[in-house]
């Protein structure tokens, strides 16, 4: 390695593996798996994998480094990845990898492709354009900035999106998992309790050390950031660019010289809009307003549905559905009916109404009632038996679903620009 850097940031792997090899934009791609199923199709996979190496590519007009690899350790659950300069080490359900068998793209290989997609576009966005604050790697501290929201929010749209954009899934496909990321954002009340600036700034003590009460006290800047990052593309598309064109201004501006904290990032899509973006921008990174992304939606076709999470009265809490014994709570949705009846995370709901309840039919028991209905709760609490009642609200309209709205010629046609396919180059075998 030329350096410790460059040492520290190529992960090393040692295990029995399959690998694959595909080029893509002239540049070698090695895909390795460890710990696969039998009959997992490899080739199709890496083939799926080559458009969208080769659609990120084409996008930055050449790939940046002179070979890559894919690190793929397979296991029973996890799910993770992590970006390097020449690679990524990914973590992934075996049994979510198609097999030679599958027909069509799963929710769960779409989901593959979107993190071999994300970590890709981490290639340009925060391990080459990267933020001043990470410069020089203060290895023995954290290092805060309040651009996470770029680095995080904007790849975390655009994976999705790179998916489509590459011609892997449909348009019902990438807008369900446009819905699942927005989804995510909404689900607690912590977007009403930090901004997306401090998110992005206290990852280390809050993000990183996500607590039982996370879901009410901070947002996500992988997910707000999204939503943020959507609404600019739309914006930006809406007077001829997109976010594209500021990933490639950005590219040409800081893919050596990285990029300071402050207005700079801000600057530089107000020039890609041609206007001043000061209101959208403190609404959006400073403040935690809601943001009026379905109006923008709408002008591309796209209608956004309040739902619930699950229909039926809402009890305002999680529980741990596979614990057949109690209804063992797992999350406390403020100003829901659980945190107002006092129920906190770890309690073990025993009884409704004097008959046993247990995770495995919380969710029958509580669709046999009503809104208004007040349950007496037996709940053991550390070992300590304690009463109390909970009183049911109507079901709480936080989630939305995406749907395809069509609309006049304008719409329709802002709606095909921003979902069009990329006109791919033939993958090189
Ligand atoms: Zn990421």
């Amino acid at each position: 390695a030329a350096d410790y850097e460059s040492l520290i940031d190529h992960p090393v792997e040692i295990a029995d593996f399959i690998e694959r090899q595909f080029t893509a934009g002239g540049v070698l791609h090695r895909m390795v798996f460890t710990n696969p199923l039998p009959e997992t199709d490899f080739d199709r996979i890496a083939s799926d994998v080559a458009r969208i190496c080769e659609t990120e590519i084409d996008l930055f007009d050449g790939a940046p480094f002179d070979e890559y690899l894919f690190l793929v350790a397979l296991d029973e659950s996890g799910f993770g990845g992590l970006e390097h300069r020449d690679s990524t080490a990914l973590i992934f359900p075996r049994g979510h990898l198609p097999s030679v068998t599958a027909v069509g793209v799963s929710k769960e290989y779409q989901r593959f492709l979107s993190l071999c997609a994300h970590e890709y576009f981490h290639n340009w966005n925060v391990k080459r354009i990267r933020p001043a604050a990470f410069a020089g790697l203060p290895l023995d501290r954290p290092a805060h900035t309040r651009l996470l929201w770029v680095f995080e929010g904007f790849t975390s749209y655009l994976d999705d999106w790179l998916v489509r954009h590459a011609g892997l899934i449909d348009e019902t496909q990438y807008l369900a998992a446009l819905e699942e990321t927005i989804n995510r954002a909404m689900r607690g009340k912590g977007w009403s309790r930090q901004t997306l600036e401090e998110s992005s700034f206290y990852a280390w003590t809050r993000f990183y050390q996500q607590d039982a009460n996370a879901v009410n006290a901070i947002v996500s800047y992988y997910t707000r950031g999204a939503i943020v990052a959507l609404m600019l593309d739309l914006m930006l598309r809406e007077r001829g660019s997109s976010l594209l064109d500021v990933m490639r201004r950005l590219w040409e501006a800081h893919g050596a010289e990285p990029l300071p904290e402050g207005e700079r990032i801000e600057t530089l899509i107000e020039a890609a809009m041609g206007e001043s973006m000061r209101g959208f921008f403190d609404r959006a990174l400073r403040s935690t307003d809601t943001l009026d992304v379905g109006g923008l939606l709408a002008r591309f076709g796209v209608s956004m549905v309040p739902r619930a999470e699950q229909g039926g009265p809402d009890a305002g809490v999680r529980v741990d559905l596979r614990d057949d014994r109690a209804a063992r709570v797992t999350l406390v949705f403020e100003d829901r009916p659980g945190a107002t009846a006092g129920l906190a995370v770890d309690d073990r709901v025993i009884a409704i109404d004097g008959f046993a309840v247990s995770g495995t039919n919380w969710a029958d028991r509580i669709a046999r009632h009503r809104a208004g209905d007040s349950l007496h709760l037996h709940i053991f609490r550390q070992g300590r038996l304690l009463e109390t009642t909970l009183r049911l609200a109507p079901e709480c309209l936080n989630q939305h679903r995406l749907e395809h709205a069509p609309g006049d010629s304008a719409i329709e046609a802002r709606r095909a620009q921003w979902l069009a396919l990329a006109e791919q180059a033939p993958v090189e075998r």
